[in-house]
């Protein structure tokens, strides 16, 4: 069975058809500047190099349009025939409190997706424009959608409840979400198989370590807090998002500063985190480069953000009561062998100890305590596209 996984953003989207036989990806490709001058599909056949399509596309049904003739073209397709597309799994952003799992989109999930509009008023409207495109594109092939805010719906109210007027829960939906749910789940899954444990015997805290960055407390297998909260702007320091900051900083900025609702959202969505702090860039990669060559600020950002990472991961665990595992994931996650090390420094008091021969690894499924560690710390590459199709075989098989 073959399925392909759409992710759409507003200007971009990115795919993958994957043989659900082996889970293996017989194609994959990133389509650029939808609906801007000088729109290209980049498409490769597992194996081939590269295309480079450049072609207009005016929206997201033309851009899919370009897509499923790559993925049937005579030279680089990976498919002979559309027929052979079994299923359709897209990622949507927020589902609100309506879905906790993944679901075969019908008339009404598409209408309470467009609820969610107004929660991810940035993510979902191109999600939703994928979902429709495709539904005309490939009429008769089953569609599934996968949430970000799915596994995080089993928090207890008492981790999702801010402490404002209840009224605003109850009238406008203002409390903790979580974001990133697909990449927690599917790395929490990937470490308990590497373990070989029960995931439900498991308290493990997953570190999604990218530009956009969050923590999760998963205990027998649901979560139990998330860093990221209402939007994708709580919880850590990450490449240009500011976090947890004390919510009056942004009044008092607003009126030292003159800005209005726009600036301010801007400010913390854009021009903070990392970059706010390094002023050289939101990219770990160049801050680390900047530190090693003695830039203090650089340093102060790489220090910052350790520090909230340490801070959430020690509070997590009294959550929880413990911790088993610790897993490391997406970009920084996956290859800063530094960032993993300067934070499991930190825990040695809870018996977290990094083994530095095994912590020397990008990219690939490794343990990287020592045998003797108390709790064991993973590197788990993320695969939300794997994870995606998964669940799309699951409803559809
Ligand atoms: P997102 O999907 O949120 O855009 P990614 O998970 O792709 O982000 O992570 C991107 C970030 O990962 C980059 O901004 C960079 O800071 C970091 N990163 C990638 N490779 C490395 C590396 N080798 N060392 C340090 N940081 C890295």
């Amino acid at each position: 069975m073959n399925i392909l996984v759409i992710n759409c953003g507003s200007s971009s989207l990115k795919y993958q058809l994957l043989n659900m036989n082996d889970e293996s990806v017989l194609a994959s490709g990133l389509v650029e500047r939808i609906g801007i001058e000088g729109s290209q599909l980049k498409h490769e056949k597992t194996g081939m190099d590269k295309e480079v399509i450049k072609v207009a596309m005016k929206d997201h049904k033309e851009a899919l349009g370009h897509v499923l003739d790559a993925l049937t073209h005579e030279k680089y397709g990976a498919i002979k025939d559309l027929k052979e597309v079994d299923a359709v799994g897209h990622r949507v952003v927020h589902a609100g409190e309506k879905y906790s799992s993944s679901v075969k989109i019908t008339d009404d999930v598409i209408k309470a997706l467009e609820e969610c509009i107004e929660l991810a008023p940035l993510h979902n409207p191109p999600n939703l424009m994928g979902i429709e495109a495709m539904n005309e594109l490939l009429p008769n092939v089953p569609s599934v959608g996968v949430f970000d805010t799915a596994f995080h719906q089993t928090m207890p109210a008492s981790s999702y409840i801010y402490a404002l007027p209840y009224e605003l829960y109850e009238k406008h939906g203002v409390r903790r979400y979580g974001f990133h749910g697909t990449s927690h789940r599917y790395v929490s899954q990937q470490a308990a198989e590497m373990l070989g444990k029960d995931i439900k015997d498991l308290k493990i805290i997953t570190c999604h370590l990218g530009n956009g960055a969050s923590v999760a407390a998963i205990k027998d297998g649901k979560v139990l807090h998330t860093s990221m909260g209402f939007t994708p702007l709580e919880g850590l320091i990450m490449g240009t998002r500011c976090g947890d900051i004390d919510p009056a900083i942004v009044t008092y900025v607003m009126n030292k500063e003159g800005l209005d609702l726009k600036a301010m959202d801007n400010l913390l969505n854009k021009k903070s985190g990392v970059l706010g702090i390094s002023g050289i860039s939101s990219d770990f990669r160049d801050i680390e480069g900047a530190a090693a060559d003695g830039n203090e600020r650089a340093k102060l950002a790489l220090e910052a953000f350790d520090n909230k990472v340490t801070r959430y991961i020690g509070g997590y665990a009294a959550l929880m009561g413990g911790v088993d595992v610790i897993v490391f994931t997406a970009g920084l996650g996956e290859n800063s062998i530094g960032n993993r090390k300067s934070i499991c420094s930190s825990l040695g008091f809870m018996g977290v100890e990094i083994d530095d021969e095994r912590n020397n690894v990008r990219g690939k499924d490794t343990i990287v305590s020592t045998d003797g560690s108390k709790v064991k710390v993973l590197v788990v590459p993320t695969n939300e596209e794997l994870m995606i199709a998964r669940d799309t075989l699951e409803l559809v098989k």
